[in-house]
């Protein structure tokens, strides 16, 4: 009896001392379950990281077969399979290989289109203390860019893009003493935010009153300060696709593309360009830029052509 009273005791305390174990073994496989069913809804998604041309996708895991496609630095697929050093990829409606050198694998949520998960940094030019070039009428280019700049942030972000800013509409990006400063603070930005690229918004002034257009900027040569852009085929192509789309949509004279060494292009560890929208001196230009649907249409060009940049086969 005495024997099958401490038997009982000892079983008790064996119970209680495991019941904690037993309670978080349970906790635990809930846990687990609910990190099974998380994972479901994320996939293996590659983006391209490239310091030059493009990725090409093939038919076959080896680069004897043929190119189905091309793939720009930055574009982002959804990865079906990995192999050893191949990756089995599906961009747009392109099913192929590509190898897994040039390709950036982590898990994420790929629901929408694949040009959906890109980070896009809008630059409004000036701001601050520095109101940019100013119109005869007093609007200040700084205030100007900025209208342009929330439309085109607002309807980007409407089709699924992250946008990212570079100042708020009263302050600058930093505190600066030297313009440099400034500029610097603004291209670092896009580097932090690991920014997919970066659009720089402006509008010109010239000395000549009869001087106007829309012209695009982007750098692909370093003879300025030994600096240049990292990705100047990208940024050229981000160039042309704006100038395709902006220009006609602003309605004025046509400048053309521009390989220049402006700081925020040629210091940028993205893709990037400046647009010059219109020129404040100019009074037909000013009355366009200062038109509402005007840059409603100019917001809506630089999603179409942001889209296209990102998807070029364009599904
Ligand atoms: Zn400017």
């Amino acid at each position: 009896m005495k024997r099958n009273k401490t038997l009982s005791i000892i079983l008790v305390i064996a119970i209680l001392l495991l019941l904690p174990a037993i309670v978080f073994a349970e906790k635990e496989t809930t846990a687990i379950d609910l990190s099974t069913e998380v994972s479901a809804d994320l996939k293996w998604i590659g983006t391209v990281k490239l310091t030059s041309g493009n990725l090409n996708i093939r038919k076959g895991p080896s680069i004897g077969d043929k190119i189905l496609d091309k793939l720009p630095n930055g574009s982002k697929v959804e990865v079906i399979e990995q192999l050893e050093e191949w990756a089995k990829i599906q961009h747009n409606k392109t099913l192929g290989y590509v190898s897994k050198q040039f390709l950036v694998i982590e898990q994420g949520n790929i629901n929408t289109a694949a040009a959906k998960n890109k980070i896009v940094v809008l630059d409004p030019g000036h701001g601050g203390r520095d109101p940019g070039a100013i119109a005869s009428d007093g609007t200040y280019e700084s205030k100007l860019v900025w209208q342009y700049t929330v439309k085109t942030k607002e309807l980007l972000e409407k089709s699924g893009y992250t946008v990212f800013l570079t100042r708020s509409e009263k302050n600058s990006c930093t505190d600066y003493k030297k313009i440099e400063e400034e500029l610097t603070c603004r291209v670092n930005f896009a580097e932090k935010v690991k920014a997919d690229i970066f659009i720089s918004i402006h509008a010109d002034s010239n000395p000549s009153k009869k001087f106007r257009g829309t012209v695009v900027y982007y750098n692909d040569r370093n003879d300025y300060d030994g600096n240049q852009n990292h990705f100047s085929a990208d940024s050229k192509r981000l160039a042309q696709l704006i100038h395709s789309y902006i220009q006609p949509a602003v309605g004025s004279k046509d400048r053309g593309l521009q390989n220049k060494n402006y700081f925020v292009n040629r210091m940028n560890k993205v893709p990037s360009i400046l647009i010059e929208l219109g020129c404040l001196t100019n009074s037909a230009d000013l009355k366009l830029l200062k038109n509402k649907d005007r840059q409603a249409k100019v917001a809506a060009s630089f999603v179409k052509a942001v889209d296209k940049y990102f998807a070029p086969s364009g599904s």
